[in-house]
Order: structure tokens, then C-alpha cells, then sequence
């Protein structure tokens, strides 16, 4: 286990220090490369140009005195004063490089010319005393026997000078070059090092992050997989071992947490059984979650829902305490609750029983695979594999048995009286539970009308229950019954305010869903196709008050709405034709209603229905018109004498501007194709004012006059002669 920061730390912080190390050798050669050549310039070099100039100054002395031989007395003064110069030049050059040499030989060698030096002096005092002596011969002799060999003597000295500081030079530089080297050397040796060691630090660093951290995202790929069983394993990296040891708490955490989402998604709290989503899962999932395993009972039988998966689950029993409604309004929920669960209680001891309590007939209950589920209120479901109807009676029976004990519950005696419903495959196919589900329900409630303990589900049972639950064999016994109630809502002339007319609105006294909204069930059957059955009896509806009104109110008319099903239906037209003709009524005093987007769905067939209706002389409404897709030229096409503007543009139309102008094209629209123009759903004064406004014809709504029936109806209808609203 190392920490990766020590690691970062520790790699980084040599790879700095053999960075510096270069850097301070670099900076070391440089200084001493700088010194060296300011040495060179400053003495070494300097010290050979004096030790030149002394050779060139001793050369140019000697041509001096050869010329103050020959020069007459009056130009020697000049040439005295050259010489005397050259005398001194050549004395401070041997006295600064007195005190400059360091070296043996050199000082020997300056030594050595210093007394070459005086001898000069000496024989060149003794060679001016015979110039100015005017002894030019003596002059001469002293001249080249002392003169010129102490010259030649000085000059050899300060030749071996140059030669010898040149040497000197050349060696420093030999050395420095040599140091140079060496240094350049180091700096190249401790770069590559560092960059060796900066290659290394990284490749193990990678290696040391990366793979520790591919080992994570495993594991993290693992747990979304829903694997929380292997723990993260140990990577030798501590930062990412504490990452992965996070992982591993919040891995157990999740597992926990789905756990209990499971437990309470397939388990029923009350009796903690499984609950109906499990048990319809039976047999089509694989794996149980681990949440589900049933405490070991009676042995560990085969309620276990592990062995459940893959069941192919062959019958099922379905069972339903009675009463539970009454038990629970009278003794209340908590009575209720207490009986479900010991209803679960002795359910299970007969499933799951202890060795000595075990039922011959129900072994293959004990040894196949069977479930227990709590499916809703008191009822309780057993699917198995076990096919044997005398061995699923065996159950029902034994189940029956252990129910005849009353329970005791909050002081209480109560029946734990069960009705039972049985489902099985058929030989050569095992049904689905959600079906076989179905089929046991189908059957408790056969067995329970027929007030027997149990029934086997079969064919007939599901044709009654379809016929007798439908809705569409409803509405046919709510026509057949006289179920259905005609209610008229009055018409009125927006411009003389006399009822014109009504509209007939079909009500349903269900007896016993009570009231049904034509909202509710002509959607429904639209779909069934029933609704004809339901145009049909408000036609005769419709029909017989127009006979009854062909006195008493002639000018009224009726509007019955029509399906888009009648549309499609070819007799339609001839039918309305033979019942007008039957009652004996003026056709232009029925209306049809067609909802505008009903129009649209078969065209063709419509529009030659339409005509035939108007043929006939009955009128034609647009209904809820504005709610659909029409365009103005397909409506031309139609043989139609009312608009009825849609509720969605009338309710509030005062104050709406956008309803306001959008209701006064479609009413100068209407009134363009010849149409009368009916406003629906007018339930204030301000709307009918706005509406009256914008030249509509006719008003239908609440403030109008709310659907009649019965009574009202009469008595609206005994005031018409001055119904004006
Ligand atoms: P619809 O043909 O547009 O009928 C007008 C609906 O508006 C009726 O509702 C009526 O009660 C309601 N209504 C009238 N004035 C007002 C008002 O001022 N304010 C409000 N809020 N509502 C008003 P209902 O009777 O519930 O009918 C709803 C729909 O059911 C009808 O709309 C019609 O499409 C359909 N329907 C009703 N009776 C029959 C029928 O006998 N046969 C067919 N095929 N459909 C019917
Ligand atoms: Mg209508
Ligand atoms: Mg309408």
C-alpha cells in the first residue's frame, strides 16, 4: 500500500533536484568561463603584449644609438630624448612584469634580463661618453662588443618571456577546455538522467493511476449492473482504495435500498406475503431478487418464491374472505386487517405445515412449486404446477377446513367464511398467471352468485359476465328499458327573442351507476357502434313530440344530433324517411345535427347521405362548428341550412377580442352561404347582446333555457305562445 502523493511527491521532487543539479553546474561552467577570459584578457594577455613590446622597444633602441652615431651634434638632442624614452619604457616594463610573474623559470628569465638590461645601460653610457667625446671609432667599438650582444641578450630574454607566457597561455586554455568538457559533460549526463527519470516517473504514474482506476470503473460498471455482491477490490493505491472503499459503502447502501424498494413493491405489508405484481410475474422471471426469500417455514416447502422462477405454473386458486366490506364498516378496519392476516396465517399452515399436520392429498402441493400471494382485501391467490383438478379440490377443501374456526379479533367471534374460484390449464397449454388470474376471478364471482363454495372457471361463465358487465349490452337494456330520457334545450330568435325550435339532448337514469352524461357514454358508443341504437330511439323521441306539437306549437322544430356511425350507415336516410312518413310529420320540421369533424371522416358517403336526407326535406346542421378542420369550399359542397357556432367561441365572447372577430367571419361566412346561423352556449346577457350584434340568428344556451324535462318542459311549453325570453 503506497500513498500517491508520496509517490508524485517523491518522483517529482528528485526529478527537480537533478533539474537544479544541471542547472548549478550549468551556471558553475559559465562563471569559470567567464573568469578564465577575464584572466585571459586582463593579465595573461597583457603580460604577453608587454613582454612584445619589450622585444620591439630593445629593437628599436639599438637602431636609435646606431643613429646618434652618425648624426651630426645638433640632431642628436632628439634622438637622445627618443632613446632615453625607449630606456624607460623598457625599465617600467621590466618592473611591472617583476611584480606580475609568479612563475620559477619566468623570473629566472626576467632576472636575467634585468641584468642584460644593465649591462646595456652600462655600455650604452660608455657608447654616448665616446659620441659626445667625439671618438666615433670608440663609439662604434663599444658600440657592437658590449652594446649590440647585452641587446641581444635582452632581446633573447624577453623572446623566451613570450614564448614561455604563449606556452603558458596555451596550456590554461588546454585546461580550461578540458574542465569545460568534463562540466558539459556532467550537465548532459544529469539531463538525460532527469529526463530518464521524468520518462519513468511518468510511465508509473500512469500506470499506477490508470489501472487502479479502470479497476474502479469496473467495479462502478458492476453495481449500475446490479452486482453488489463483490466488494471493490484492493488496488495498492491508498487515494483510490479510499475512492473504492466509498464505493463499496454506497454500493451496500444502494443494495439496501433496493432491497427494501423490492420487498415493498413485491411484498404485501400486511401479511408479508407476495403481493399481486409478484404473483403475476410468476413463472416469467428468471431470478427472484434476493429481497423475496421467504424465512425458511414448514421445512423450507415449495412456497419459496426462488423456485418459483420458471414455474410453469398450471392452475390457480383464488379465494375471498366474505363479508370483508360489511366487517369492515361495522368492526371497523383494524377487525378487518387482523382477520386478512390470520386468514394468512392458517392459509400458509396448510401450504407450509409441520410434519405432523401434513395432508396426504396435498403432496404434490408440498413437493412441486406453489405460491401464496395476497392479491387485494380478502383475497388471496395459489398458483402451482400441480394440473389435477381432484388434487386442487383437495386443497380448496383443506383450505375450507381451516377456516372453520371462528377468529377472535377485538373481542369479537367472526366467520372466516372463503368463496372460491379455480382455473386451470388446459392439458397440451399452460396458461399465463395473468390469465389464469383472470379465469379464477371469472369463476368466484360465478361461484359466489351461485352462493356455492367453489367453481371451476369455464367458457359460459365469461360470455355472461361479458354480457352482463358490458356497457354495450347496458345501453341496448337502457333502450330496450326506457332508460333514456329525451330532454329538449329551447332555441330562441336572436332577432324577435320566440322560441324557434329545441335541441334534443339524450340523458341516461342508469339504475344503478344512477345519472350518465351523454359526455361519458356516446364517446363509447360511437366506438360500439350502439350509438345508432340510441339515434334511432331519440328519432321516434323526436318524431312522436313533433306529432303531439303539430297543433299546439307547429312553427317548432327539433334538432336530433346524429353519429358519425349513422352517417356510414346507407339505410340511415331511408329509415328517417319511413318514420317521418309513419308519424306523419312536415320533414322540415326535424333538424339533423352532424358534428363538423364527423363530416369529415368518410367524405363521400356522408355528403350522398346528406343529400338523401335533404332530398327528403329534413334540415341539416353544422354542429360544434369551428371545433374542427373544414374549409369553406368543402362546406359549400354540402347540403346544410344551420351553423352552430361552437360553446369554445360564444362563453365570454364580450370580452374576448380574438373570439369576437373569429365569430363574425364565421357568422358572415354562414350567412354567405345562405346558412342561419345558431350561436351555442350563450349563458350571459352580454354574450347574447354581442352575439345579436354581430347579426346571428338563433340562440341556444342556459341563458336561453337550460335542457327541459317532464314538468318544466310542460310548462315551458304552456307559456310559448309568449315565450320570449
Ligand atoms: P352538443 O350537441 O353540442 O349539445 C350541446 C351541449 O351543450 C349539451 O350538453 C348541452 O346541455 C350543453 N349546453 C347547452 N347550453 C349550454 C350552456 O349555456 N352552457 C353550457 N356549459 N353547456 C350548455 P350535453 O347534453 O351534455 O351533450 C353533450 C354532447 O353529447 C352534445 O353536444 C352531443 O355532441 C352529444 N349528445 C347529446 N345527446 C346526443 C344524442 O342524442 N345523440 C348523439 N349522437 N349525441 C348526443
Ligand atoms: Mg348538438
Ligand atoms: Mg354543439
Amino acid at each position: 500500500m503506497y500513498r500517491l502523493s508520496w509517490r508524485l511527491g517523491l518522483g517529482f521532487g528528485t526529478l527537480v533536484g537533478l533539474m537544479l543539479l544541471a542547472l548549478a553546474l550549468a551556471s558553475l561552467q559559465i562563471r569559470a568561463m567567464t573568469e578564465l577570459t577575464e584572466r585571459f584578457a586582463t593579465q595573461d594577455m597583457q603580460r604577453l603584449l608587454r613582454v612584445q613590446s619589450l622585444s620591439l622597444t630593445t629593437e628599436g633602441v639599438g637602431n636609435a644609438l646606431l643613429h646618434l652615431m652618425n648624426a651630426p651634434r645638433n640632431q642628436r638632442v632628439p634622438v637622445y630624448a627618443d632613446v632615453d624614452e625607449r630606456n624607460r619604457r623598457i625599465d617600467g616594463i621590466i618592473e611591472s612584469l617583476t611584480n606580475n610573474l609568479d612563475e620559477l623559470t619566468q623570473v629566472q628569465t626576467l632576472r636575467r634580463l634585468g641584468e642584460a638590461r644593465a649591462a646595456y645601460a652600462e655600455a650604452f653610457m660608455a657608447t654616448v661618453d665616446e659620441i659626445e667625446g667625439n671618438e666615433p671609432q670608440a663609439a662604434l667599438t663599444i658600440y657592437r662588443e658590449q652594446v649590440m650582444p647585452a641587446l641581444q641578450q635582452v632581446l633573447i630574454e624577453s623572446n623566451m618571456l613570450i614564448n614561455r607566457e604563449r606556452e603558458r597561455i596555451e596550456q590554461q586554455m588546454a585546461q580550461a577546455q578540458a574542465r569545460f568538457e568534463q562540466l558539459a559533460l556532467w550537465v548532459a549526463a544529469l539531463s538525460l538522467l532527469a529526463v530518464g527519470l521524468g520518462v519513468a516517473l511518468a510511465l508509473g504514474t500512469t500506470r499506477s493511476v490508470v489501472s487502479p482506476l479502470k479497476q474502479l470503473k469496473a467495479a462502478a460498471q458492476r453495481i449500475a449492473g446490479g452486482d453488489y455482491q463483490h466488494p471493490v477490490l484492493a488496488t495498492g493505491t491508498e487515494e483510490v482504495d479510499q475512492v473504492g472503499q466509498a464505493l463499496t459503502v454506497m454500493t451496500g447502501a444502494i443494495a439496501a435500498r433496493e432491497h427494501e424498494i423490492e420487498r415493498l413493491a413485491f411484498r404485501d405489508p400486511l401479511t408479508d406475503l407476495p403481493n399481486r405484481t409478484f404473483l403475476l410475474q410468476t413463472g416469467t422471471a428468471t431470478q427472484w431478487p434476493s429481497s423475496l426469500a421467504y424465512p425458511a417455514q414448514g421445512g423450507g416447502q415449495g412456497n419459496c418464491p426462488q423456485e418459483l422462477a420458471g414455474c410453469h405454473c398450471r392452475s390457480l386458486l383464488l379465494f375471498d374472505l366474505a363479508r370483508l366490506k360489511t366487517i369492515n364498516e361495522t368492526l371497523g378496519f383494524a377487525t378487518g386487517d387482523t382477520l386478512i392476516k390470520e386468514l394468512a396465517r392458517r392459509a400458509q399452515a396448510v401450504l407450509q405445515p409441520v410434519d405432523s399436520a401434513r395432508i396426504a392429498g396435498l403432496a404434490e402441493f408440498y413437493e412441486g412449486k406453489t405460491l401464496l400471494a395476497h392479491v387485494s382485501g380478502g383475497m388471496f391467490a395459489i398458483v402451482s404446477e400441480v394440473n389435477e383438478r381432484a388434487a386442487i379440490e383437495c386443497l380448496q377443501h383443506c383450505l375450507a377446513d381451516a377456516m372453520v374456526q371462528p377468529a377472535q379479533c377485538s373481542g369479537y367471534s367472526v366467520d372466516l367464511s372463503l368463496a372460491f374460484g379455480l382455473a386451470d390449464s388446459s392439458a397440451d397449454a399452460v396458461l399465463p398467471v395473468i390469465t389464469l388470474l383472470r379465469n379464477a376471478e371469472v369463476a368466484l364471482s360465478a361461484a359466489k352468485k351461485a352462493t356455492q363454495a367453489f367453481a371451476w372457471y369455464s367458457a359460459a361463465q365469461e360470455a355472461a359476465r361479458l354480457s352482463h358487465l358490458g356497457l354495450l349490452s347496458d345501453l341496448r337494456a337502457a333502450v330496450a328499458q326506457s332508460q333514456l330520457q329525451m330532454w329538449l334545450q329551447p332555441k330562441f330568435s336572436l332577432q324577435t327573442g320566440a322560441a324557434v325550435g329545441a335541441e334534443a339532448l339524450v340523458r341516461w337514469q342508469h339504475p344503478t351507476h344512477g345519472f350518465v352524461s351523454p359526455a361519458e357514454f356516446v364517446p363509447f358508443a360511437e366506438q360500439t357502434g350502439a350509438i345508432t341504437l340510441v339515434t334511432d330511439w331519440m328519432l321516434a323521441q323526436a318524431m312522436q313530440t313533433l306529432q303531439r306539437w303539430q297543433h299546439s306549437h307547429p312553427k317548432l322544430s327539433i334538432s336530433v344530433n346524429v353519429s358519425t356511425r349513422d352517417l356510414q350507415d346507407s339505410t340511415f336516410c331511408q329509415r328517417v324517411r319511413e318514420r317521418m312518413a309513419h308519424y306523419g310529420i312536415a320533414a322540415q320540421k326535424l333538424r339533423l345535427e352532424i358534428v363538423e369533424s364527423g363530416l369529415m371522416q368518410d367524405a363521400h358517403t356522408s355528403i350522398a347521405l346528406l343529400h338523401c336526407l335533404r332530398d327528403a326535406g329534413v334540415e341539416l346542421s353544422i354542429d360544434d362548428f369551428g371545433t374542427g378542420y373544414s374549409s369553406l369550399a368543402y362546406l359549400q359542397q354540402l347540403p346544410v341550412s344551420e351553423l352552430k357556432i361552437d360553446r369554445s367561441f360564444v362563453t365570454d365572447i364580450d370580452s374576448k377580442p380574438g373570439s369576437l372577430q373569429l365569430t363574425r367571419t364565421m357568422i358572415e361566412m354562414g350567412h354567405g352561404m345562405g346558412l342561419m346561423v345558431t350561436a351555442e352556449g350563450i349563458e350571459t346577457e352580454a354574450e347574447r347582446d354581442t352575439l345579436k350584434g354581430l347579426g346571428c340568428d338563433v340562440m341556444q344556451g342556459y341563458f336561453g333555457s337550460r335542457p327541459l324535462f317532464g314538468d318544466k318542459l310542460q310548462a315551458w311549453l304552456d307559456h310559448i305562445g309568449g315565450a320570449h325570453f
